[in-house]
């Protein structure tokens, strides 16, 4: 074939018309089902969308949501909370609690609190006080800060406020404050220690305390919070310290004080038997108790009700074996066999459920900066005069697109690029090829590998050859998003937790590429491992190609619990900006932006490391001064450029784009 422009010898061929995909496809592939729960699901128009109330009634449309931040100019990333969610998983839980004590004939009451430290945000905590006001719902705090936080907010008599946590004299003398104004404060003795500083700091105030204990149960926790019990703990009493703990109460005449029995035995119970086997120890050591004439009312389960972030992956902790009724029945039965054994009256029950109430409700959008594409699809210039590498490489691409080659010579193919490539580089190397010739080389290496690479997958080989998973890891993109991992999903790098992410748009096309997804920080730690997929290989997420121009934008999912509050600011990425989102069926799209809160600005950061504006200002204009003086810039572009850099005090710590820079581009039928 004789060619006059070199470069259209290896111009991609068009694309082949896409199969057709559905919404469902992508539902499946993502694993929507295993992690939505109720609220989670890809709409017909192929939108990643949310069920607010957790059922059929209403739902919205994320895109469309997106669509809308994007007009009012609300800087990306931005964690979205969706607060009828949150108002769904009060209702829930105590509903499933409900349910559970109606069918066992459980003869007390359930009592859930809040533990705050999963989400401290005020509105969090307000919208669950709001939504569990008529379930009686209470609170948990776990610090002197979280106490000063939690108290003011116990507006209804009665409403129960756990306290654990080391607590100083400050905290338990604060705690007995509360008590004498008849709130419903329940100190938590995690210590033999901290309950002699409370009788000393109750006697000296002239009142008779009210207490938990947090007991060290021989059941071991299991997963990787399952430290949090045993009789190793870092918390909580031996059964000897409570039975010492009891004989002094009983001493002064205090049987009443010992209100509450408490145990934790982790965050994200993987498996409920275990739950269970710690119910049955408590409720012994309760029944004990009560027989021996405690007046305790309450036994507290503590948290760990799991949240499922996504079957499918390897790790046991990104799935529980038991949904919301099931722990609340395994609670509830558990307790009222023993206390039916033992003949004692049930007591109320509390849980400290926190990440199965709020991991659901806030969703983080993140735009893709750029697709950067090991195998793009671009033309590949070739030199004038092709090296005999450069020929051999551009020969086999003309094989490769024959569609009647078998995929055995396409694998030969793929072994042979291999060689050529390690050879050009050699020769580079020893200063035999130009660097022209070399930077052909490698165009057109990665042009074939892509063609090889969709050949051989529409194979659909079995068993895969090795030479394809080779190709699959080569190829595979890496997406440049404007977030930080240690702000926005610390706990992927800490604990290797996985997250559900997807796209939120173009659910109804065929995602066919596979891209890892790296944050904006200068850590080679700032990126996805792993994710939730149908595919055998969790270490790329399915997505869409980019063009750069339109806005891609990734949803993570189940951002609620703990992510929000723990956030780091690694190369000073701040508080991602947050909107409050409200269900109304009466809004066009069904929603209503209740509330927004800019990111950190740049000067918050800084501050924080103690860089401030005016110092770092005085010291700018001294350089900018410097350079006027020696005649290096004209007195007015000196203060053009002071006067920018003065101006990035008020930015956002995250890139300014995908807002309407980018939505400009964005083509979409009315
Ligand atoms: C962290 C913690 C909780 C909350 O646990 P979840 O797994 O989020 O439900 C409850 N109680 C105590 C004592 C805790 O330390």
């Amino acid at each position: 074939m004789a060619e006059t422009a070199r470069t259209l010898s290896v111009t991609p061929p068009a694309e082949p018309a896409a199969p057709a995909w559905t919404p469902d496809q992508s539902a499946e592939l993502y694993r929507v089902e295993s992690w939505g729960d109720s609220f989670f699901y890809i709409n017909e128009q192929g939108h990643a969308a949310v069920r607010p109330f957790g059922d059929e009634r209403l739902g919205i449309d994320i895109v469309r949501l997106t669509e809308e931040l994007e007009r009012r100019r609300i800087g990306f990333p931005v964690l979205v909370r969706f607060q009828d969610v949150l108002q769904a998983r009060v209702r829930m839980l105590n509903e499933a609690f409900i349910t559970a004590i109606d069918e066992a004939g459980y003869g007390n009451r359930y009592n859930g609190v809040y533990p705050i430290k999963v989400n401290q945000l005020h509105e969090v905590v307000e919208e669950v006080i709001d939504a569990g006001r008529k379930y009686g719902m209470g609170l948990e705090c776990g610090s002197k800060a979280e106490l000063i936080a939690c108290l003011p907010h116990l507006t209804d008599d009665g409403m129960l406020l756990v306290c654990n946590g080391v607590k100083d004299r400050t905290m338990l003398s604060l705690i007995l404050s509360a008590q004498r104004l008849k709130l419903n404060v329940v100190p938590v003795m995690e210590k033999y220690a901290e309950f002699e500083a409370l009788l000393s700091l109750a006697e000296a105030q002239g009142v008779v305390p009210v207490l938990g204990v947090r007991v060290r149960l021989a059941t071991r926790g299991s997963g990787r919070w399952g430290e949090s019990t045993g009789s190793r703990s870092k918390f909580g009493l031996s059964v000897p310290e409570l039975m010492r703990l009891v004989r002094e109460l009983e001493r002064r005449g205090y049987q009443d004080s010992l209100a509450l029995l408490h145990f934790h035995i982790g965050s994200q119970i993987a498996d409920i038997q275990v739950l269970k086997r710690a119910i049955k120890e408590i409720t012994q050591i309760y029944a004990s108790l009560k027989q021996r004439g405690l007046g305790i009312r309450y036994i507290d389960c503590g948290g760990g009700l799991g949240v499922s972030y996504g079957a499918g992956h390897a790790r046991a902790d990104s799935g529980v074996n038991y949904g919301l009724q099931e722990y609340a029945n395994a609670v509830v039965y558990a307790m009222k066999e023993v206390c039916d054994d033992q003949e004692v009256p049930t007591p109320i029950i509390v849980t400290e459920s926190g990440r199965a109430l709020t991991a659901h409700h806030s969703v983080l959008l993140v735009p893709v900066l750029e697709g950067s594409r090991r195998n793009t699809a671009e033309p590949v210039e070739l030199p004038a005069e092709p090296h005999q590498s450069v020929e051999s490489l551009a020969k086999i691409l003309r094989n490769v697109r024959d569609p009647e080659q078998e995929p055995e010579e396409l694998i030969e193919a793929y072994h042979d690029i291999e060689e050529v490539r390690i050879e050009a580089r050699t020769l580079f190397s020893l200063g035999y090829l130009a660097l022209d010739q070399l930077a052909a080389v490698e165009d057109l290496y990665w042009s074939i590998a892509r063609d090889l690479y969709e050949r051989l997958r529409a194979a659909e080989l079995d068993p895969t050859p090795a030479e394809v998973l080779e190709l699959e890891e080569k190829l595979t993109d890496r997406y440049l998003c404007n977030f930080s991992v240690f702000q926005s999903i610390l706990d992927h790098w800490a604990i290797d937790q996985s997250f559900p992410i997807l796209p939120i748009d173009r659910l109804d096309e065929r995602p066919d590429r596979r891209a890892v997804i790296v944050d904006l920080t200068c850590d080679s730690d700032g990126k996805v491992s792993h994710y939730i997929s149908a595919l055998p290989d969790k270490t790329a997420l399915p997505v869409h190609a980019t063009d750069g121009d339109t806005p891609y934008y990734l949803g993570f999912f189940l951002m609620g619990a703990y992510q929000d509050i723990m956030g780091d600011t690694h190369n000073l990425f701040g508080r991602v900006a947050e909107v409050h989102v409200y269900a109304d069926a009466e809004e066009p799209d069904n929603f209503w932006i209740e509330r927004v809160i800019p990111g950190a600005a740049i000067h918050e950061m800084l501050a924080q490391v103690q860089y401030f504006p005016n110092d770092l200002n005085r010291r700018m204009s001294e350089i900018v001064k410097r350079k006027i003086d020696a005649g290096v810039i004209r007195p007015s572009v000196g203060m053009d450029i002071l006067g920018a850099y003065t101006a990035c005090f008020n930015d956002t710590t995250y890139c300014d784009v995908g807002g309407p820079g980018l939505s400009a581009h964005r083509e979409r039928p009315a």
